[in-house]
């Protein structure tokens, strides 16, 4: 058997992550490996934590880069936070709260679920019902960028509450981070975990955390031991930490994290509500494209979220056939439907790099060439064009 070089297609990201990589971010990768204690090492690492302070909008001194992908940074909060016999609220509209309360229950910890059917947003008002019936709960976990249905939470008013009950909130912004509005710290969040390959357009395995005074206090005044010893934060702490003697814990991935750092330095460069905001307008032109063409978005308008657009497939589509003639003859890759969607919608991503008029009018061809008199054809080009030059 002769095995060859295995040399990937150009492909155009628009599913729900990873997003497309910017030459500057892979090429950051390919810079010479140095040694994970090597003082010039340390001094990015230490960098890459003061930008990821700015992204989280956070003064969090505990705020690091887990080496792992984003489903280990929600580990890290809760076997972190939580033991066995604790309880946790965890709110599910998709596919990652189902995710959290397995996390909860691993840990021999119970989760009382809060449940709201997928593409709605999180009820404030049934999470406050959990809350006054469970006083005994420790945590309050929600996601606030549903990537499964394309649906955003309320995260300042859901965390509020989480005070108000005498509960550590933990915060799935996989999604949000650098691709909407996320304030850490004006927001009261305790615990929150992203992934580097959705908004940040970064390669795909690193995760940033970032987790406040309180709930350090928390998992120092633990009673048991992290069930974990890869993401215990105590034994982290002594490798990212601001004093720390940089003990070997393990050997972080060094060129990831070069990647990394390019990708906080062009969010930096670019600044985060800009980085907001042109989320925002590509996501209006893509709709009114979308919207053009007579395709529905599964979200109401005031829960969407500008970087994952989930619209219903059109009557007689069929979904896989598209999506692989999409992939085949436009290299354009869209996300399918999961769970409850599945085989009902598509979910379009416009995260990071991807964001990005090209890539805006590349998929409402591609669509349009491949669903021909499926929609309405001969129209979405100038509707998107229109609002790009609003
Ligand atoms: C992608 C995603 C994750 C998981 O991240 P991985 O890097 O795939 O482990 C978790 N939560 C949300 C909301 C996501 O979109």
């Amino acid at each position: 058997m002769s095995i060859t070089p295995f040399l990937p297609p150009v492909r155009t990201l628009m599913g729900p992550g990873p997003s497309d990589v910017h030459p500057r971010i892979l090429e950051a990768l390919s810079r010479p490996t140095i040694g994970h204690l090597d003082p010039q090492f340390v001094q990015m690492m230490e960098e890459v934590k003061a930008m990821l302070q700015y992204a989280f909008q956070t003064k969090n001194e505990l705020t690091i880069a887990v080496s792992a992908p984003g489903s280990a940074g929600m580990e890290t909060c809760f076997v972190n936070l939580l033991e066995a016999g604790d309880k946790a609220i965890v709110c599910q509209n998709g596919v990652f709260g189902g995710r959290m309360k397995e996390n909860v229950e691993r840990i021999g910890a119970t989760a009382i679920m809060v449940e709201d059917e997928w593409g709605k947003t999180i009820d404030l008002n049934k999470v406050e019902e959990a809350l006054k019936a469970n006083p005994d709960a420790k945590v309050l976990a929600f996601v606030h960028a549903e990537t499964s249905t394309g649906a955003s939470s309320d995260a300042k008013a859901l965390c509020e509450l989480a005070r108000k009950y005498d509960c550590l909130s933990i915060v799935d912004a996989v999604t949000s981070l650098g691709g909407s509005e996320l304030r850490v710290d004006d927001w009261g969040i305790d615990t929150i975990y992203s992934g580097t390959q959705k908004c940040l357009s970064c390669t795909p395995g690193i995760s940033p955390v970032s987790f406040s005074d309180k709930a350090v206090a928390a998992v120092k005044a633990r009673k048991t031991p992290v069930q974990s010893w890869f993401l215990d934060l105590n034994l982290v702490m002594g490798y990212w930490g601001k004093n720390a003697k940089r003990a070997y814990h393990h050997t972080a991935p060094v060129n990831a994290m070069y990647a990394l750092h390019e990708s906080l330095v062009m969010l930096q460069n670019e600044g985060l509500e800009n980085a907001w905001q042109r989320h925002y307008k590509n996501h209006l032109a893509l709709r009114a494209g979308l919207e053009a063409m007579g395709l529905e978005f599964v979200v109401d308008e005031a829960n969407r979220l500008p970087q994952l657009n989930s619209v219903t497939i059109p009557e007689g589509a069929d979904d896989a056939d598209v999506r692989s003639r999409l992939l085949n003859e436009f290299n354009l890759e869209i996300g399918a439907g999961l769970g409850a969607l599945a085989g009902k919608v598509w979910r379009i991503g416009l995260m990071g790099h991807s964001s990005r008029a090209e890539n805006i009018m590349l998929c409402l061809a591609a669509l349009e060439a491949v669903l021909g008199n499926k929609v309405k054809t001969g129209v979405a080009l100038a509707a998107a064009q229109k609002q790009l030059s609003a």
